[in-house]
């Protein structure tokens, strides 16, 4: 497929999207604007970013530190208004490059991320922004905290990191109803008063929007399929 071919696909794939967005918002009630895609690039080429930010997107999401970090740093020097989410599970030896690069960091999960982090936020004399992932279908394989251990949690990012902590994070498990998990999540946020849900990918961002996603992060309906065993975190 040649480059021309491909920024057109992705413009108008991007474009189904955002309309999407805004029919599940106005069935909703909701005001479409306060919801955010944020376009999960993964395993695709900087033109395809490109292509995305020359379609007006400017909210990306990554899952791997290493493949932002090499991607990112030279399309924000062309677009200094692109914002930057790492969305995957983060080792803590990644942190401090993480909070170098990221303006949100969506998968805060432990306690040794969280000690990290604030040790690398005060190395680089930055913090971004940062939800905490919530482990709704508490499956053992998947990062997010524990349904469990999610109140004491968020308790104590927010008495660490203040209003930097603003929301919330999941990943239903595949193969079930989502919405029992979208619910789940956007009340834990409602009872911390944290303003941002981010649920919802490709299969099911219209569901999640039903339940007050305010961030919906989706890769393959934008930028097509990735290598096959790469897809989730
Ligand atoms: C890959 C990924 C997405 C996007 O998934 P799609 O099904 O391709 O839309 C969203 N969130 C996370 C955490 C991911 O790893």
């Amino acid at each position: 497929m040649d480059i021309a071919s491909s920024q057109h696909d992705v413009a108008s794939a991007l474009a189904g999207v955002r309309v999407r967005i805004e029919q599940a918002a106005r069935e909703a009630g909701r005001d479409p604007a306060d919801v955010t895609l944020v376009a999960v690039s993964k395993f695709h080429p900087q033109s395809a970013v490109e292509a995305a930010l020359q379609a007006g997107q400017r909210v990306f999401g990554e899952n791997r530190v290493q493949e932002a970090a090499a991607k990112f740093p030279a399309l924000r020097k062309a677009w200094p208004d692109l914002k930057l989410h790492l969305i995957g599970g983060l080792q803590t030896n990644k942190a401090r490059e993480a909070v170098r690069i990221a303006d949100m960091i969506e998968s805060l999960d432990r306690p040794s991320l969280s000690d990290a982090l604030a040790k690398a936020a005060d190395q680089e004399g930055r913090l971004p922004d940062l939800l905490i992932e919530v482990n709704t279908g508490d499956e053992p394989q998947k990062f997010g905290v524990p349904r469990e251990e999610a109140e004491a949690f968020i308790r104590a990012n927010r008495t660490r990191f203040g209003d930097r902590l603003r929301g919330l994070m999941c990943i239903p498990p595949a193969g079930q109803d989502p919405v029992p998990h979208f619910q789940f999540l956007r009340q834990l946020a409602d009872e911390h008063g944290l303003a941002v849900r981010s649920m919802g990918m490709s299969a099911d961002f219209p569901q999640a929007i039903a339940q007050g996603a305010t961030l919906v992060r989706v890769g393959t309906a934008i930028f097509g399929g990735r290598p096959a065993g790469l897809a989730a975190n």
